[in-house]
C-alpha cells in the first residue's frame, strides 16, 4: 500500500478467525490506520486481497490510479458486514443520537424504521446510552459520543468490528466507560481488530497482539507472549517507552 512514492504497508498479512479480538500496536506513522483502513477498502493496496467469510475482492489500483478488481456495490456489501469506530467518533452533527444509529440500517441496508428503531434502542442501552437517545452529539461527551459511535456500528450487525484508536481523543477520565463497552463486546465474542495504545485492553483482552513498525509486522502473538517475552529489539523497546 502506497500513497504516492511512499510505500507505507509492506506485505502485511493477517487472518483473523471468528471471536478474534486482535489488538495492533506500533508507534506513530508505522501504517496502523492504513492497514485498518485497507481491511475497510477505505484505502485500497497496490496489491493483496480480502476475503471476508470465503469472499474474496482482490481490489487493486491499477497504474493510472484506478480501482480495479471489485465494483462499488461488492464494496459497499462488505463494507456493511465490518464496523468502524474511528478515533475521532465521526457522528453526524445533525442528526440525533438515535437518528445516528438508525442511518445505516435504514439507508444502507433498506430495513423498515419501526423495526430498526426497536433494534437501535437495544444497542444503545447495550452501550450504556438509551437514555440520550434524543440528544445531539454536540450535548454529549467525548466518551458517550464514541459509544454512540460503536452503537452504531453495532446496529449494522457486522461480522467484524474495526477500532481504531477508540480512546485517544478521549479526556483521560472518559476513557474507561468506552474499554468497558469494548470489553463487554469481546466477551460476547464479537469478532475485533483494535488499534489500540491502552496495554491494559490490549494484555487483559485481546488474545492476540502484532506490533508493527515501519508498515510490517515486527511482532504477532498471544499477549502474554507480546508482553513478556518478544523477540523483536523494536517492539521491546517500544513497551519499554509506554510502560
Ligand atoms: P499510524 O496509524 O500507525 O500512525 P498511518 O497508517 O496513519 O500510521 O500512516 C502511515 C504512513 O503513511 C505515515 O508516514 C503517514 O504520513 C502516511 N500517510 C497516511 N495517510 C496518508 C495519505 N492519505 N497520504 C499520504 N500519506 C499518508
Ligand atoms: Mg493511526
Amino acid at each position: 500500500m502506497s500513497f504516492g512514492d511512499l510505500e507505507v504497508l509492506k506485505g502485511v498479512s493477517l487472518t483473523a478467525h471468528e471471536g478474534d479480538v486482535i489488538s495492533i500496536l506500533g508507534s506513530s506513522g508505522s501504517g496502523k490506520s492504513t492497514f485498518l483502513r485497507c481491511i475497510n477498502f477505505l484505502n485500497v493496496p497496490d496489491k493483496g486481497r480480502v476475503v471476508l467469510e470465503g469472499e474474496e475482492v482482490s481490489v487493486r489500483k491499477d497504474a493510472k490510479g484506478n480501482i480495479i478488481g471489485a465494483d462499488a456495490k461488492q464494496i459497499q456489501r462488505l463494507r456493511s458486514q465490518l464496523g468502524f469506530v474511528f478515533q475521532s467518533f465521526n457522528l453526524w452533527s445533525h442528526m440525533t443520537v438515535l437518528q445516528n444509529v438508525m442511518e445505516g440500517p435504514v439507508q444502507v441496508l433498506g430495513r423498515p424504521k419501526d423495526e430498526v428503531r426497536e433494534e437501535a434502542l437495544k444497542v444503545l442501552d447495550e452501550v450504556g446510552i438509551a437514555q440520550k437517545a434524543d440528544a445531539y452529539p454536540s450535548q454529549l461527551s467525548g466518551g458517550q459520543q464514541q459509544r454512540v459511535a460503536i452503537a452504531r456500528a453495532l446496529a449494522m450487525n457486522p461480522k467484524v468490528l474495526l477500532f481504531d484508536e477508540p480512546t485517544s481523543a478521549l479526556d483521560p477520565e472518559l476513557v474507561g466507560e468506552v474499554l468497558r463497552v469494548m470489553r463487554q463486546l469481546a466477551e460476547q465474542g464479537r469478532t475485533m481488530v483494535v488499534v489500540t495504545h491502552e496495554m491494559g485492553f490490549a494484555r487483559e483482552v485481546s488474545n492476540r497482539v502484532i506490533f508493527l513498525h515501519n508498515g510490517k509486522v515486527e511482532e504477532d502473538g498471544p499477549p502474554e507472549q507480546v508482553f513478556e517475552n518478544p523477540k523483536s529489539e523494536r517492539c521491546k523497546a517500544f513497551l519499554a517507552s509506554i510502560l
